[in-house]
């Protein structure tokens, strides 16, 4: 239309100008001229009407081309037009972002140029599906950023037309879902520790009462055996089965059957041992340092679980660093919301402790399973793979979380968030340890494990204590009903058939109101156990137990004004 009104407009100019021509010579008439001098003004008007109606054009263009640069380009999603091949046409500034390179280098190279090697396969079906049946797709794969930092993607598929050619496109859009495929990846990582925890637990408790047997008896032996050669096997049963103890320990801690102890605790002083003691014993190729920013440094706690912890990062950055490095201990406080955003996170601030090596890192596969009770890459005999699943369960036992940040040959952090106690405690000092001292008083004893029933018996007996065995609850509320005036103090199991460590307890006390007690476990001390603790037991007896435990415990008990 346009068009036709310039061809118009120009036929009547080039008339006009050969009238002119025409006219040249003569001098024209008054009312020609008026009639020229009309025509021109006419034709003045008409070209300021039609320069105001481009740039009014012109406008409009820019304002659609601004629309489309922010709705194609600037669109929260990648957009990408693909040929039959699976050539890049046409991509938006976001889709060139995401693969981290210019729009240009996009422009004519495959796509799946961008896509992990493992993820090839899920692109392929993808658009093969998508060429041959013509439907919307939607697939989820990896793609490498041109720095070779991989994400999550999700790329949907439609099949369209070129414009121009007529030759069959697929549109595509793209969208970064690594935050999101994290989540899950974690969740999915939480319920799988959450379901081996209690298989692992499970097996651990059973365990755990089998080595109390194994490793009071040979206490017993140890002690009382003349000969050198038969002491010296006792002493090695002993050896073997506190190792063994200590591996269902780490067992037990990981299934998260509690803590041990509540107390403030300094960690900047755990620290500090765990680094003096590095610094000590490992390669003088390592560098140990400290960057201690957090104020107050203080969590409530377990100190020994704790302290175990973090000498197990330390001992695990160690192995990472063959030939020397860097190993940093570091601590700052900070808000649960900025520590882990996004998660199921707890509220408030947390004490994030960072060990931070600068060793051999972590592949993708280590990095998924390194939790897992039992998983090493370190040869036989050289790791147990319950260094870092005792960690995590130490870390849930106290409310808190652990990430890994690692990459092959990039060296390791591992990053704990505790709960901050907010308030300056004084450290409670370390226990002073106490020998087995003999004690005396009538105990009653009251265990459902026959082996756990006979070493109490036997080591309190050993102790000098007078002993009644009760292999229930039951049978133990009979004897106390009978003869609670003789018993100067009860050790009760906490999980029994038929009454609970805990029902018992509040019997007794309904017939003695000042019963003596004291609660034995081959779990932590969990929030049952507190709660009997808090019930009004007087101490809480670690199984498997050995003679010193007991005696201190029993001694402490027995003196005690009830
Ligand atoms: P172990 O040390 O007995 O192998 P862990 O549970 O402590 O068991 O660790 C499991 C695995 O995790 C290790 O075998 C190792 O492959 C990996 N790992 C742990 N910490 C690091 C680290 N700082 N650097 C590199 N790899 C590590
Ligand atoms: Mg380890």
């Amino acid at each position: 239309m346009t068009n036709e009104r310039d061809k118009n407009l120009r036929r009547r100019a080039e008339d006009k100008a050969a009238a002119v021509a025409a006219q040249d010579i003569e001098v024209p008439s008054l009312a020609e001229a008026k009639r020229l001098v009309h025509e021109l003004r006419v034709h003045q008007i008409e070209l300021e009407m039609q320069n105001a109606e481009l740039r009014q054009t012109r406008a409009a263009l820019e304002t659609s081309r601004t629309r489309y640069f922010e709705l194609y380009d600037l669109a929260p999603v990648g957009y990408l037009t693909l040929g039959e091949p699976g050539l890049i046409l046409e991509a938006n500034l976001r889709a060139a972002a995401l693969l981290g390179v210019p729009r240009d280098a996009l422009v004519n190279q495959p796509l799946h140029r961008f896509v992990l090697p493992e993820d090839q396969d899920v692109y392929y079906l993808h658009r093969k599906q998508l060429f041959e049946t013509g439907a919307p797709q939607a697939c989820e794969l990896r793609l490498m950023r041109q720095d070779g930092r991989p994400f999550w993607a999700r790329l949907e598929g439609t099949m369209g037309q070129d414009a121009e050619s007529g030759a069959p496109v697929c549109r595509v859009t793209m969208s970064d879902i690594t935050e999101h495929k994290t989540t899950e990846e974690r969740l999915r990582q939480s319920e799988k520790m959450e379901a081996i925890g209690q298989l692992a637990g499970g097996v651990a408790h059973d365990f755990n009462n089998q080595l109390a047997g194994v490793l009071g008896y040979a206490d017993m032996l140890v002690d009382r055996l003349e000969d050198e050669n038969l002491s010296r096997y006792a002493r090695n049963i002993k050896m073997a089965g506190t190792r063994a103890a200590d591996l269902t320990r780490q067992l037990l801690a990981f299934a998260r059957k509690g803590k041990y102890a509540i107390v403030p605790v300094n960690v900047h002083r755990i620290l500090g041992e765990v680094a003096e003691l590095l610094r000590r014993s490992i390669d003088k190729q390592i560098q140990v340092r400290q960057h201690l920013d957090a104020d107050p440094p203080m969590v409530s706690g377990d100190p020994s679980q704790i302290q175990n912890a973090l000498l197990n990062l330390g001992l695990n950055a160690r192995d990472a660093m063959p030939d020397g490095g860097e190993l940093v201990f570091a601590t700052r406080i900070l808000d649960f919301a900025d520590a882990l955003p996004g998660d199921d996170q707890p509220t408030g601030r947390c004490l994030e402790i960072s060990v931070r090596d600068s060793g051999v890192g972590m592949g993708p596969e280590t990095k998924r399973r390194l939790f897992e009770p039992f998983f090493t890459t370190k040869g036989p005999g050289r790791g147990t793979g319950m260094g870092l699943a005792s960690v995590y369960g130490t870390v849930r036992n106290h409310g808190g979380a652990i990430r890994v940040r690692s990459e092959l040959g990039e060296g390791t952090t591992m990053l704990i968030y505790l709960p901050l106690l907010d308030q300056p405690v004084p450290d409670t000092p370390e226990t002073p340890a106490v020998s087995a001292a003999p004690c005396h008083g009538r105990v009653l004893v009251v265990d459902d494990e026959k082996l756990v029933l006979d070493l109490a018996v036997d080591m309190l007996t050993r102790l000098g204590c007078e002993v009644i065995a009760c292999a229930d609850a039951v049978e133990a509320l009979e004897t106390y009903r009978r003869s609670w005036r003789e018993i100067d103090l009860v050790l009760l199991d906490m999980v029994m058939p038929k009454m609970s460590g805990k029902a018992l307890f509040e019997a007794l006390r309904a017939i003695h109101p000042q019963v003596k007690a004291l609660l034995a476990s081959g779990y932590s001390l969990n929030g049952e156990a507190q709660s009997i603790l808090d019930a009004g037991v007087l101490a809480f007896v670690q199984k498997p137990f050995t003679l010193t435990d007991l005696s201190g415990k029993v001694t402490a008990a027995l003196g005690k004004n009830g």
